[in-house]
């Protein structure tokens, strides 16, 4: 729903309660700049922090771009949840890695809209859980346009590796093999090591010289 000049004033004015709610219910999509910024403050298998959901698990029919064709089929990368609770949530409700949060977290629940010159012509909460919030904080313009702006070249930036993705993993099916591993869509962003070559190819290179008198 569009808000006028006084609904921005009044959300401008939006303070977080830390309830924790948006840590819980709604899945967090990560672009591969999060996740190498989680990698390198935690020092954790990237496979450990992610899982891949497909179209019933999240509400993204509106954002195909943000599928990747992955071995199990499209999926979109999203930050890992435990019973519930996203794995960087501790037991006192507060995030663990709150300096190092992927930006979909820094932003939430705030939507705002700039025009071309940089004038907020709207702000809107995103609606994805039960967000009990007050509204006697203060929010900065500035900071507000410099974390949408970020945000947006992020995702952009990533998405940009997804169609990339996506158009690798076409050819490949076009060549008559099968689309890639989770495992290998991470190493195509660079958030983990490419697999080494496999063992068949290292017990060649073991093999004997040729040698003609045996022939
Ligand atoms: S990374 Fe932190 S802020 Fe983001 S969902 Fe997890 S606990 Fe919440
Ligand atoms: S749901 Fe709203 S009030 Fe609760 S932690 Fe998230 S942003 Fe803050």
């Amino acid at each position: 729903m569009g808000l006028g000049e006084m609904s921005i004033a009044k959300l401008l004015k939006f303070r977080c309660t830390g309830c924790g709610n948006c840590c819980k219910e709604p899945l967090l999509p990560l672009t591969d700049e999060d996740l190498g910024r989680l990698v390198s403050h935690t020092g954790t298998d990237p496979m450990q922090l992610v899982k891949f959901v497909s179209k019933d698990e999240i509400d993204m029919d509106h954002e195909p771009e943000g599928f990747a064709s992955l071995r199990q089929g499209k999926r979109v990368m999203v930050l890992k949840h435990v019973l519930g609770r996203c794995i960087y949530l501790g037991p006192d409700d507060r995030c663990s890695v709150y300096e190092e949060r992927p930006l979909g977290c820094r932003v939430f629940p705030l939507d705002p809209t700039f025009s071309r010159s940089g004038k907020l012509v709207r702000l809107q909460l995103i609606q994805a859980t039960e967000c009990p919030y007050e509204l006697d904080g203060h929010n900065s313009l500035r900071t507000l346009a410099s974390l949408n702006q970020s945000y947006d070249g992020a995702m952009l930036r990533y998405r940009t590796k997804i169609a990339d993705w996506n158009r690798l993993q076409r050819r490949r099916k076009r060549q008559g093999q099968t689309a890639q591993s989770a495992r290998a869509f991470l190493a195509f962003l660079g958030v983990v090591a490419p697999r080494k070559p496999a063992q068949a190819s290292s017990a060649r290179r073991r093999l004997p010289p040729f040698d003609p008198s045996t022939t």
